[in-house]
């Protein structure tokens, strides 16, 4: 049996954050001030955890953050990731979601515990503007080294994401479709949530796909091709068929009806969607004993209240209590 939420929805997709630290103090993510608010669990209570979402039926997984190769014990983690099978039989789909400045060192020890995918998160070409953004030095080096290496280990297409903001790095649009095509990396737009630490959203920041589409094809005539069934980015390659880029949509093109994801957090509670106003326990069920089988009926208790869609922008919006960095992004 498939896991199945009540809107017909098939679950797959589980991405799991290890630690709600992060190196990295991006200002449209982190106020600055706050380091890991809940605590990181142990590698080995994260694995029983997925051993169970995939008995239930989860074929990918994606290990994000905070920023997840700063926890020790990365490496292994996905090692023993790789061991698993999922429902059919088949090697799980394994990615993490990194800002990049670890990974150059890290790429091919991960490669070869058998991670599959990796998205690293850049939001200018612009080496000032990149560290005005994440507010570290000498950040922009290494996240490029990385993203180098995960191509050079055979992490290829190595994914790239953007955070938009108007009046802020929307210069970059244009230099990061120059990007895609001079390094062979997929860059993917994302429209700014309301999941900020600052709280400082307002629709008028977004920069939505329509623009971003626009603005690129200015500079050379894109061709949109196809995307997966639950693929988050709506994909473009250049009409010279050098480059591809994506924009993820979730505030003018909101696409709940397909989505296949569910979250655990570094402290082990389930969210069925980035703008839960509710969590559902699982690491408090382990702590108290409970079974396997008890676990996979928490899991499925969860999914079953899994949120029909978003309210990004509508009256009495309430934007969830935990940010992204302590979410999982
Ligand atoms: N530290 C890792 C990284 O930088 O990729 C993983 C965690 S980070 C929270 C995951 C992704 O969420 C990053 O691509 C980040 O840019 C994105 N993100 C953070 N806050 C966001 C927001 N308010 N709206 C859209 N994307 C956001």
């Amino acid at each position: 049996m498939p896991l199945l939420d009540k809107h017909g929805r098939t679950i797959v997709d589980l991405r799991i954050s290890v630690t709600d630290r992060c190196n990295y103090r991006c200002v449209y993510c982190r106020t600055g001030n706050d380091g890991a608010i809940f605590a990181d669990l142990s590698f080995a209570e994260y694995l029983r955890m997925v051993r169970v979402f995939v008995s239930l039926g989860i074929t990918k997984v994606r290990i994000t953050g905070g920023e997840p190769l700063l926890r020790h014990g990365v490496i292994d983690f996905v090692r023993e990731l790789a061991k698993l099978r999922t429902v059919d039989g088949e090697k799980l789909d394994l990615a993490i979601t990194t800002n990049g400045h670890l990974l150059a060192e890290m790429a091919q020890p991960l490669v070869d515990a058998g991670l599959n995918r990796i998205t690293v998160s850049m939001d200018a070409v612009d080496r000032d503007e990149f560290t005005r953004i994440t507010r570290v030095p000498n950040g922009y080096d290494s996240v490029l080294a990385g993203i180098r290496a995960a191509k050079r280990v055979g992490l290829a297409p190595v994914k790239v994401n953007c955070v938009l903001l108007r009046g802020f790095n929307d210069d970059q649009i244009v230099p990061f479709g120059r990007f895609a095509r001079e390094e062979g990396v997929v860059v993917r737009f994302i429209e700014f949530m309301p999941l900020e630490e600052d709280r400082v959203w307002t629709p008028q920041i977004v920069v939505p796909l329509a623009e971003v589409v626009e603005r690129m094809s200015a500079y050379m005539p894109l061709r949109q091709i196809d995307h997966g069934y639950s693929e988050t980015a709506r994909r473009y390659v250049f009409e010279d068929g050098v480059g591809e880029i994506g924009v993820i949509a979730p505030v003018s093109l909101p696409f709940c009806g397909q989505c296949s994801r569910i979250r655990l957090t570094s402290d082990g509670k389930i969210r069925t969607c980035l703008f839960s106003v509710r969590e559902h326990e699982l690491y408090t069920h382990m702590l108290r004993g409970a079974s396997d089988a008890e676990l996979a009926a928490a899991i499925e208790a969860a999914v079953a209240q899994k949120e029909a869609r978003h309210h990004i922008g509508e009256p009495g919006f309430v934007p969830p209590s935990r940010t992204m960095v302590h979410i999982g992004g």
